[in-house]
């Protein structure tokens, strides 16, 4: 097995590392320093492709592989971990599971606006009483009308305050010992959702890290993702 780059990956790696010294290099201590959350870097990013690197190119993305991504990722943590830490979020955590799972139309909605960049992406796992062990989840979803209400508290969300849009994990049904949470594609802006307290972290300061308050409650629009919609392109939304 060949462990030497590719061309492709070599040129990719070779633009980032130019990008990251050029653009990031210089900033890395102020935005650390004021904890602030490089935005004009993202539109950078978003408009090199690397911001739906999973993205299919038919909505809008760069289509990379795996060892490219990694790539992407490892020349971004060699100059600024915070940069890398968001990047990362924004691919693997929330576009991606948009592509594996979001309905024909959540992906027609969504993926071009995150994959350019227009919208930060985040992912809301991870609350007060539970982390690694998911299945002590209480943010809850239920059904109202076309659409469900999202309630509950999450916590260490990456872009909770500066994402346009949160792929948030919530119980569907108690009773399941497997597949009783579902996933739910949910924009900031809806009514409820409140975004909460910047966390002041030891390191990596310029990635967005904050709380929803407790009792939040998105009402109404919340979207589940379907894991239907990967096999048959069929979801539901
Ligand atoms: C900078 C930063 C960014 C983050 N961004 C996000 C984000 O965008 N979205 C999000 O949802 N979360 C995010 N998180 C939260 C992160 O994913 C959680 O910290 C992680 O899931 C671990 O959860 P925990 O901290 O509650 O640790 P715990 O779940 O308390 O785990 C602590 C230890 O206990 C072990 N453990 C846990 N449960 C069990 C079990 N049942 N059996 C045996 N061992 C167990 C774990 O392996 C681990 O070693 C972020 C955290 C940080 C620090």
């Amino acid at each position: 097995m060949s462990f030497d780059l590719t061309d492709e990956e070599r040129a990719i790696r070779d633009t980032v590392r130019d990008f990251a010294e050029a653009e990031i290099r210089p900033h890395v201590m102020e935005w650390d320093e004021a904890q602030a959350f490089p935005r004009s870097v993202f539109d950078k990013l978003g408009a090199l492709g690397f911001l739906g690197c999973f993205v299919p190119e038919e909505h809008g993305g760069a289509g990379l592989t795996v060892s490219q991504y990694i790539g992407l990722i490892e020349e971004l943590a060699r100059v600024d971990g915070s940069v890398a830490l968001s990047v990362a979020a924004h691919n693997s955590l929330c576009t991606n599971h948009l592509v594996m799972f979001g309905s024909e139309s959540q992906k027609k909605a969504y993926l071009p606006k995150l994959a350019s960049g227009e919208w930060i992406g985040a992912w809301g796992l991870t609350e007060p009483g539970s982390g690694s062990d998911a299945g002590g989840m209480e943010t809850t979803a239920r059904r109202d009308g076309a659409g469900w209400v999202l309630n509950g508290q999450k916590t260490f969300i990456t872009h909770g305050s500066v994402g346009q849009l949160a792929v948030v994990m919530a119980v569907t049904d108690r009773t399941k010992e497997k597949g009783g949470i579902s996933a739910f594609a949910v924009p900031m802006d809806t009514p409820g959702i409140r975004p909460g307290k910047k966390e002041n972290k030891l390191g990596m300061r310029a990635s967005d890290t904050s709380t929803t308050p407790r009792g939040c409650s998105a009402d109404g629009t919340g979207k589940r993702l379907t894991r239907q919609s990967r096999s048959s392109g069929s979801g539901r939304s």
